[in-house]
C-alpha cells in the first residue's frame, strides 16, 4: 500500500534530534524491573499538560483500555447510551461487558437530543468530541445537560489537539460524574506505543482503579509518554501543520465535482461521493495503493468514507487518484458512477 490514510495516525515521523533523544530515553529504561504501577510521572506530567491535579488522572493501554475500563467500572451489565454513528468500540466494549447499548442518533447536521440521552436511563454515556468519523464538535452544553440523567459522561477528546477548543477538562471541578477520556496515539504521534488517559474527580479515578490492572502501562510507553509530555513544542507544531493540511485537503476534496466533504475539528475528514458507490470507490482507491476508511453494512455511514490527514505529498497523491478515478473514460467512470448523473440525494448527511 502506498498510502495509509485510514486509522487517523500522525503522519509526522519524529524529528532526527527528537528520536534520538527517545532512544536514548528509552535504552536506559530498566527493563528488569516492573514499571511503576502508579505510573506517578506520567500521570504528573499528564496532569501539569491538562491542567488538572494528579489525582484526577488514570493511565491505560491506549485509549481503548481505557473506554474499556469505564464499562467495567461503571456499566457492568448495566445500560450504555452512545451517541452515534461513533466510534465502535463504545458499543464493543459495553456489549462485550454484557451492558445493553443504546444508540442516539445524531441528525442531519451531526448533533443531538440531550432528552433521548437522559430518556434511555443510562448508567454510562459515550460521546466522542470532537466526533469519529463525523469531525464535529458539540456545543459543550449537550454534553453538560446529559449530566442530567445522573449518568457518568465519558467525553472522548482523542483528536482535541486538533481543535482548537480547549476541551471540556475545566468542568471536571464543578461535574462529579464527568470523565474524560484523551489518547497520545494522535497528536503525540505514539499510536504505536498504546497509552491513553482518563481525566475525572477524584471518586471516579477511584472507582477506575478497582479495575485497572496493576501494571497496566510498561515501563517503555510510560518513558516514551514523559518524553514527548517534556517536548511539548514539538507535539504543539506537529497538531498545528495538521490543522493546515486538513484545511488544504478539505478544500482539495470540496474541489472535487461529485464530492461532498464536511468540516472537521480533528485529524481525518468525513467525505461523501454523491453519485457512485462508497465501496466501489473504496476499492478503486486500493486498488490504486490508496487507503482510506469505509463503513461497508453500517446503516447510516456506508454511504460516507474518511480519509486520515496526511503529509502534503500524501494529501495531493490521495487528491489525484481520487479525481483520476472519478473523472474515468467512458460512460462509467471507474467506480461504476454512470457520467453527468446523480442520485438526487446532495446536501443529505446522515439521513
Ligand atoms: N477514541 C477515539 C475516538 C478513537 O478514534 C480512537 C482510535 N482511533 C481511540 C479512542 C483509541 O485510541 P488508542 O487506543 O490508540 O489510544
Amino acid at each position: 500500500m502506498r498510502l495509509k490514510l485510514d486509522a487517523n495516525e500522525n503522519p509526522i515521523p519524529l524529528p532526527k534530534e527528537a528520536r534520538e533523544g527517545l532512544t536514548e530515553r528509552l535504552a536506559s529504561t530498566e527493563l528488569s524491573r516492573y514499571p511503576d504501577g502508579e505510573a506517578w510521572e506520567l500521570r504528573r506530567a499528564l496532569a501539569r499538560y491538562a491542567g488538572v491535579d494528579i489525582r484526577q488522572v488514570l493511565v491505560g493501554n491506549g485509549g481503548d483500555e481505557v473506554i474499556f475500563m469505564a464499562c467495567h467500572a461503571f456499566a457492568l451489565g448495566g445500560r450504555v447510551a452512545v451517541v452515534g454513528p461513533t466510534f465502535e468500540m463504545y458499543e464493543d466494549a459495553a456489549r462485550s461487558l454484557g451492558a445493553e447499548v443504546f444508540t442516539v442518533q445524531l441528525d442531519g447536521d451531526f448533533l443531538f437530543e440531550p432528552g433521548e440521552v437522559i430518556a434511555a436511563r443510562p448508567d454510562l454515556v459515550f460521546i466522542c468530541r470532537p466526533n469519529n468519523p463525523t469531525g464535529n464538535l458539540y456545543p459543550p452544553q449537550l454534553v453538560l445537560e446529559c449530566l442530567r440523567s445522573g449518568a457518568v459522561v465519558f467525553v472522548d477528546e482523542a483528536y482535541i489537539e486538533f481543535s482548537l477548543d480547549a476541551g471540556m477538562s475545566r468542568f471536571l471541578a464543578s461535574e462529579e460524574r464527568l470523565m474524560i477520556g484523551r489518547t497520545m496515539s494522535k497528536a503525540f504521534g505514539l499510536a504505536g506505543v498504546r497509552l491513553g488517559y482518563v481525566l475525572a474527580p477524584e471518586e471516579l479515578v477511584r472507582r477506575l482503579e478497582r479495575v485497572r490492572q496493576p501494571y497496566n502501562v510498561g515501563c517503555l510507553a510510560q518513558a516514551a509518554g514523559l518524553f514527548m509530555l517534556e517536548n511539548l513544542p514539538l507535539v504543539e507544531s506537529m497538531a498545528r501543520r495538521i490543522r493546515a493540511w486538513r484545511q488544504d485537503l478539505y478544500r482539495g476534496l470540496q474541489a472535487i465535482d461529485g464530492i461532498e466533504a464536511y468540516p472537521s475539528e480533528t485529524n481525518f475528514i468525513l467525505f461523501r461521493p454523491l453519485a457512485c458507490d462508497p465501496d466501489l470507490l473504496w476499492r478503486a482507491l486500493r486498488d490504486k495503493g490508496v487507503l482510506i476508511r469505509r463503513y461497508p453494512g453500517h446503516q447510516v455511514l456506508r454511504k460516507y468514507l474518511r480519509v486520515s490527514v496526511g503529509t502534503p505529498e500524501e494529501n495531493a497523491l490521495f487528491l489525484k487518484t481520487l479525481g483520476e478515478i472519478l473523472g474515468g473514460v467512458g460512460d462509467k467512470d471507474s467506480c461504476g458512477r454512470a457520467k453527468d448523473t446523480g442520485d438526487g440525494s446532495q446536501g443529505q448527511a446522515l439521513s
